[in-house]
């Protein structure tokens, strides 16, 4: 077996003398991820090393890589011994059936190889175009590039493909945080987000049955299982709202629904981050989307937070969040169309300003505090 995978990260050179810790965090998730394949994993200056594996899982293996948080790109290399002839006969191997421009670009971190850099790429590139009529050199805008990376191990890698990866920073690296996941296309997008930066996730979804199916709830178990791709698996809390919104149905003003359904789920939810050890709480709101995103509806919903409430996609468009649930693979299942707690009680007009002094005494007809403590004592914990 020639073939091996390299694995490049980014940011966490940025972090100085923490470094260390952040590539070990690393270097455990990717170890994670491919836990199921058999292969080697070794670290190498700057880089990993995936050895050792079937042909036949590279596929597999990169659609995890994919899915880790601070792994940058990764490349399918072949793997030679680090002599010229094996190097030459390996690039043309690669070349083989190509056409168009290309260049070779030799690195050499092994000051030993007797030929330098410039030269073997030189050597290398001539030796292509006489094997492969159908190619030119381009070194300004090639349609291809060989990589020879000649390796202090005596190995040199050759490669053409840098797959760009999820990039970020590593799970774990950025604490812990309560996704609040609806059945929407937003929430899973915000999920991924905080991933991407090394936050690790929970989720909590509200559901209403049996106002809302059982099939709504089972659309918010798989969001939050592709969601948990991202952070090496992921809790979710289901709590029932049911109660709690049919006392704000008995007791207040229809078009306070919304506004007071928002500040119930965020003072639990906040009691479930609290009693988890988790950080913040997360939601996918993007400003002004829907009546309950103003900028007066927030700061109804977060003037009960006590915690940072992070609001990755404020500032994102729905086309552009569209375009992230698509290529996460939420996308299909977030535009099921089961109903979802918020549709329930649905008033004709809901508050698009509300105004929190109003807000707070309308809330004042409610018990509160024994509604929480219903809904707390009922939390249904799926791992996933
Ligand atoms: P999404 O696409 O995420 O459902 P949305 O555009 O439908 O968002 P809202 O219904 O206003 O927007 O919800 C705003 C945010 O509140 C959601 O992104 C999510 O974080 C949280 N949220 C809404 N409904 C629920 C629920 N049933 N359970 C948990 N969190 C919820
Ligand atoms: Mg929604």
């Amino acid at each position: 077996m020639n073939k091996v995978i390299i694995i490049r990260w980014g940011e966490i050179h940025l972090k100085g003398k923490n470094r260390g810790i952040f590539e070990k965090m690393l270097e455990n998730n990717i170890k994670h991820a491919i836990k199921d394949f058999e292969c080697t994993f070794k670290k190498i200056s700057g880089r990993y090393l995936i050895k050792d594996f079937e042909e036949f899982y590279i596929e597999d293996i990169m659609n995890k890589l994919s899915k880790v948080s601070g792994v940058h790109s990764a490349s399918v290399c072949e793997l030679v011994k680090s002599d010229i002839e094996h190097i030459i006969e390996k690039s043309i191997e690669i070349c083989k059936g190509r056409s168009g421009t290309f260049k070779v670009d030799t690195k050499r971190a092994d000051k030993s190889f007797p030929i330098l850099s410039v030269e073997v790429s030189k050597k290398v590139g001539g030796e292509i175009l006489k094997s492969n009529k159908d190619l030119k050199v381009d070194v300004v805008s090639p349609s291809f590039t060989v990589n020879i990376d000649i390796r202090e191990s005596g190995e040199t890698l050759i490669f053409t493909d840098t797959v760009k990866m999820m990039g970020g920073m590593p799970s774990g690296a950025s604490g812990k945080g309560l996704l609040m996941i609806s059945g929407g296309i937003d929430s899973p997008v915000a999920g991924y987000m905080m991933a991407k930066r090394g936050m690790k996730l929970e989720a909590v979804h509200f559901h209403s049955y049996p106002y809302t199916s059982e099939q709504a709830k089972e659309k918010v178990i798989e969001l939050t299982k592709a969601v948990g791709e991202y952070t090496g698996g992921i809790k979710l809390y289901v709590v029932s709202f049911t109660e709690i919104q049919e006392a704000i149905h008995r007791c207040c003003k229809e078009e306070y629904m919304i506004t007071l359904m928002r500040r119930f789920m965020m003072k639990i939810s906040e009691k479930i981050a609290r009693n988890n050890g988790l950080q913040a709480i997360i939601t996918g709101e993007s400003l002004g989307q829907v009546a309950s995103q103003t900028i007066e509806s927030i700061t109804s919903s977060n003037s009960v937070a006590t915690m940072p409430v992070l609001r990755p996609l404020i500032a994102f468009d729905k086309i552009d969040i569209i375009q992230i649930s698509e290529k996460i693979g939420t996308y299909e299942t977030s535009i099921l169309p089961y109903e979802d707690c918020c549709t329930v009680f649905l008033p004709k007009h809901p508050l698009i300003k509300p105004n929190l002094k109003k807000v707070e005494i309308e809330e004042g007809n409610l018990d509160v505090e024994g509604l929480i403590n219903n809904a707390l004592n009922n939390v249904e914990i799926i791992e996933l």
